[in-house]
């Protein structure tokens, strides 16, 4: 299913997964013919529906994971858009260069599909649509190919998988928890005032102060974590305590869950 709604001159396509098990959403932007992220090709055909008759002329990828550039390819034969944009560690993994991308888990396949390799080239440091102009933010915490888009005189920032939210809890096995610090305090230092996050949030006022929370957020965390594991407390001990258990559901087997974000944190040591 698709939901779409226009804020300022941005388009906001939210693409939901669902069943009676889970319901997962992932959102792209398309902003002055230029679109975010692609979505997942397990919804191909509501996408292409979507974007038939509208034009394309820039392709940028926040990051390699399948939900967001499962649809470059059709992007790229039907709107001569290509090849995508994005940091230069994305490239062996959306173009699927021979061994050299990671294979999916089988729940990612389920949900999202396996996205159709696609040409992608380094993105550089800045890319220009007709009226304006963003600057490419190098960003890795949630994975190490991830980027930013800033719009300085709009004061936008595309931020993908990045923020999500001022407590996320849950972490990829993937991720690393110090450069995702680190990538959070280096757009703290932005000036911006509206956020677009992958998921689905969208910040329309003062978006740097939930930056800030999220960094006081994490870095508390972090405090009481070492607390607690200097004391001979378990991983697991620790996420019950502070974060609350995983979901008995937890997304792909603990692929995405809180006790990562213990265990990634213990591991920045
Ligand atoms: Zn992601």
């Amino acid at each position: 299913m698709l939901e779409t709604k226009l804020i300022k001159n941005i388009a906001q396509i939210k693409i939901i997964r669902s069943n009676m098990f889970f319901s997962i959403s992932v959102s792209c932007y398309y902003v002055d013919n230029m679109l975010i992220d692609t979505g997942p090709v397990a919804s191909h055909d509501e996408i292409v529906r979507y974007f038939k008759d509208l034009p394309v002329d820039k392709l940028v990828n926040t990051h390699s994971h399948e939900d967001h550039v499962g649809n470059n390819f059709w992007f790229i034969d039907h709107k001569n858009c290509g090849p995508a944009l994005a940091h230069k560690k994305a490239i062996p993994q959306i173009t699927r260069a021979e061994g050299k991308y990671v294979k999916m888990s089988d729940y990612r396949v389920y949900v999202w599909g396996v996205p159709p390799s696609s040409a992608a080239v380094d993105i550089g440091t800045e890319v220009e649509t007709e009226h304006y102009k963003f600057q490419v933010i190098e960003t890795p915490g949630h994975c190490d190919d991830h980027i930013c888009l800033w719009e300085a005189d709009q004061g936008w920032i595309f931020t993908g998988d990045l923020f999500l939210s001022e407590k996320a809890t849950v972490f990829l096995n993937s991720g690393d928890y110090k450069e995702l610090v680190n990538s959070l305090k280096k757009i703290a230092k932005l000036d911006f005032e509206n956020l677009f996050c992958a998921n689905g949030r969208i910040i329309e006022k003062d978006a740097r102060k939930a930056v800030r929370t999220k960094i006081e957020f994490l870095e508390q965390t972090e405090d009481q974590v070492r607390y607690l594991y200097d004391k001979g407390w378990r991983p697991e001990d620790i996420r019950d305590r502070l974060l609350g258990r995983d979901e008995r559901f937890a997304l792909a087997g603990g692929e995405y869950c809180k006790l990562n974000l213990v265990n990634s944190i213990l591991a920045a040591r």
